[in-house]
């Protein structure tokens, strides 16, 4: 049977496809089978253990009682569309019309997907910033476009701006940064975001940014690109529902960018799922209209989570780079003799009880010298949970 298609490319730009040429799941998946099959602490894909606000669970039984389970507007519900928009404008400034400038998704996985395949096309470059979400790099294969990293390197995950310009040309067609970023945490200083615009002017390029750890932002504020002078003409901003309200398996995302963008990206992402999820859309709804002291407290106890872990980190013996946002910390295995950040992770089960994910994963073979022995923890996890987490690895 041929098996040949585009999926070699998703799993080739995963860094997913093996030896024998098939595809292996994610890391994150793996890594989840892993914590179940030894019953250790899952410390390695990134969901909350807790659920979120009371009232946004109950508008999605409230919407299932109502009757609101048919398929939703292609664009997303008005209500979904007119909260994305207020949320825009009360946090950020930024003003998007609910009709023409706001499209909801399935995830940002999806919005990913159809922003990807509507605007890189095989003779186009993207730019995406190493360590990398796998995500980008899968669609970037499936859209035939060529990949082109800029590093992030320990220990406080910035571009260096040459690097920057360098890979920045008239070939790149899409800029996609991560802000915050998966997997370092790290929040873009905004003399990057400057250059980063100015670039795609210089360059007609066109911004992706991926902003779903907006509101899990620990020392600073979180400065959206499309609120830079110039940006938003040519930026298409991403976020979810998952991360702010700690339900990351109602896949509620959305995209806000100018009219015609949208409309190129609805032409795709109404083929992908054409539409889901319609009782959590005005779930969502009611928790993007929450007051500021629900996106305050969610910041201020995952921060008390990150101190947590960090310090039992630190006391283990791990050189930790403490996270500026983000469900993840990353920290150094070399000093407790770790020389292969992979390895480490699959013994760790065995050795601590605790599940990880290895940094190599989410960087190309070329650059995985520099991250060999970094590993990433997850701490959007109850405080007696990352408590005894940190205990059994003071034990490695
Ligand atoms: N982007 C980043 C950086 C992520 O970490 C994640 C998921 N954890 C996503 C996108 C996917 O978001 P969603 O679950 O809304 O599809
Ligand atoms: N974003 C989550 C993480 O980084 C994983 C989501 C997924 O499994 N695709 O852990």
């Amino acid at each position: 049977m041929r098996m040949s298609g585009p999926w070699q490319r998703a799993a080739r730009g995963a860094m997913l496809l093996d030896e024998s040429g098939r595809s292996r799941p994610t890391i994150f998946a793996e890594m989840s089978a892993l914590a179940v099959a030894t019953g250790a602490i899952n410390l390695g894909q990134g969901f909350p253990d807790e659920d979120g606000p009371a009232e946004v669970l109950e508008a999605a039984r409230q919407a299932i009682s109502d009757g609101v389970n048919q398929y939703p507007p292609g664009r997303g519900m008005p209500v979904l569309r007119d909260a994305i928009a207020a949320h825009q404008s009360r946090f950020y400034g930024i003003q998007v019309d609910p009709d023409t400038e706001v499209l909801v998704t399935a995830g940002a996985t999806e919005a990913i997907a159809a922003t990807l395949l509507a605007l890189a096309d095989e003779s186009d470059e993207v730019v995406i910033f190493e360590p990398f979400y796998d995500a980008y790099a899968a669609v970037i294969g499936m859209s035939r476009a060529t990949q082109v990293t800029v590093p992030l390197r320990a220990p406080g995950f910035q571009p260096d701006h040459d690097e920057l310009r360098a890979a920045i040309t008239d070939r790149t067609r899409l800029i996609v940064i991560n802000d915050p970023h998966n997997p370092t945490g790290a929040i873009f200083a905004r003399d990057t975001l400057t250059l980063i615009v100015q670039l795609a002017h210089e360059h007609d390029a066109l911004i992706v940014t991926d902003e779903v750890y907006e509101h899990l932002v620990f020392d600073e504020t979180h400065v959206p690109i499309a609120s830079l002078p110039g940006a938003a003409e040519r930026t298409i901003s991403i976020s979810s529902g998952g991360k702010t309200f700690s339900a990351t398996g109602w896949k509620i995302g959305w995209i806000t960018a100018p009219a015609a963008l949208i409309d190129a990206i609805v032409a795709v992402k109404q083929f992908l799922t054409y539409v889901n999820g319609s009782p959590f859309q005005p779930a969502i709804a009611v928790g993007l209209a929450l007051p500021d002291s629900y996106f305050a407290t969610a910041a201020a106890t995952l921060r008390a989570k990150r101190d947590i872990l960090s310090t039992g980190l630190s006391a283990a013996g791990f050189t930790v780079f403490r996270p500026h946002a983000g469900y993840f910390v990353i920290a150094d295995a070399a000093p407790l003799g770790a020389t292969d950040a992979a390895a480490f992770c699959r013994a760790l089960p065995a050795r601590a009880g605790v599940v990880a994910v290895p940094v190599t994963a989410f960087v190309h073979q070329d650059r995985q010298p520099e991250y060999a022995t970094l590993v990433r923890f997850a701490f959007c996890k109850r405080i007696e949970i990352l408590t005894e987490a940190a205990t059994r690895l003071g034990t490695v």
